[in-house]
């Protein structure tokens, strides 16, 4: 984004616009702290804004400032296309092709309105009017921000957009401990505690609300935890029985993979989520150096993500996922003991 964008962009914005926010499918704390501090921030410039989300999301975001006004594709699918077709601007947020947005891809791909792109993946598609796109930042909420500065607003900062950016940051840097976290992150972060984000708060809200339930979920992935010495990698199952017994909701597999990384030596963690409703397995995959799982999974698992932390699904049963997986780890072995 050069400085004649936001030239545009500010131009643009300039008289009220009708204007949606989109994140991607099964959105995460950066998607929807990114697309509630936007939403806060344009709110303020008296734009007429809504927040659409493809799908549900876990309850541990659902107490985030403007939760209440998200309204959700699938289920509200009506009016949601309404707000689409009349819109002069879209923002698309954390993701970087339609696909993401599962069933808004059509949609999104038929729309008139000029879309922005701001988004830290690898590998943007092409769609957007104006593409911020980023894969050093740590997260979208860090990019908003980012946004906001070049926009020359950041006094308009408030505690519902600090609150909102923090979310994003703090989860997309695993508590600012990911190497994307750089000290411009830290100095962002101070910016938002300053303008009223309540740190402390935040992290509980976030992390501080599991059941027990979600625990024994815990309990049972770790005890399903597989290590591959010669590989330095480790992967972990969960079957849709293992989560029905412990009662699973949505969010609750949440940060579980980088159990498997925490292991001393290993650099490659995955998990495999059996979902019989989707008729697929949800992979997640996580590195550590420069060992690229954004790669592996474009090539293997019909994913993408980051070089360090990225997602993918198989249309195999459980069982011949892992050993898909087991057999291409050989494949890769030089890479991985390299690290
Ligand atoms: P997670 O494992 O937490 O679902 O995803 C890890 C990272 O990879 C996130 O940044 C997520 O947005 C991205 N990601 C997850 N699934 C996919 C996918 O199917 N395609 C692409 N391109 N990125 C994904
Ligand atoms: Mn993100």
């Amino acid at each position: 984004m050069n400085k004649q964008d936001i030239a545009s962009i500010k131009q643009l914005l300039s008289n009220k616009k009708k204007i949606v926010i989109v994140p991607h499918k099964n959105p995460d704390g950066d998607a929807i702290g990114s697309t509630l501090g936007l939403f806060h921030y344009l709110i303020k410039g008296n734009h007429e804004v809504s927040v659409i989300t493809p799908n549900d999301y876990p309850k541990f975001l659902k107490w985030i400032p403007g939760n209440e006004t998200i309204l959700k594709y699938d289920t509200q699918t009506d009016v949601c296309k309404a707000l689409i077709e009349k819109a002069d601007i879209i923002f698309t947020l954390d993701f970087n092709a339609f696909h993401r947005t599962g069933n808004m891809e059509t949609v999104l791909e038929s729309s008139n309105a000029i879309k922005i792109m701001i988004d830290h993946h690898q590998a943007p598609d092409n769609y957007a009017k104006y593409t911020f796109s980023d894969i050093t930042m740590s997260s979208t909420c860090e990019m908003v921000y980012h946004f906001i500065d070049m926009l020359g607003n950041t006094k308009m900062i408030d505690s519902d957009i600090a609150t909102c950016l923090y979310v994003g940051i703090m989860t997309d840097t695993g508590s600012f401990r990911f190497r994307s976290t750089t000290s411009k992150t830290h100095t962002i972060v101070s910016k938002l505690i300053e303008h009223g984000a309540n740190n402390n708060e935040i992290h509980n809200n976030i992390y501080d609300t599991n059941s027990y339930e979600r625990l024994q979920l815990l309990g049972c992935a770790l005890s399903n935890l597989r290590i591959i010495p010669e590989s330095r990698a480790a992967y972990i199952t969960l079957t849709q029985d293992e989560l029905q017994k412990y009662d699973y909701k949505k969010g609750d597999t949440e940060g579980v993979v980088n159990y498997g990384l925490s292991l001393n030596g290993v650099v490659l963690a995955a998990i495999f989520i059996e979902d019989r409703n989707e008729g697929i397995i949800k992979i997640s995959l996580r590195s550590k150096g420069n060992f690229s799982v954004n790669e592996m999974s474009r090539a293997h698992f019909e994913g993408g993500g980051h070089t360090n932390a990225a997602g993918g699904k198989s249309h195999l049963s459980l069982e011949k996922t892992v050993e898909k997986f087991i057999s291409i780890l050989p494949t890769y072995n030089k890479a991985l003991n390299n690290e």
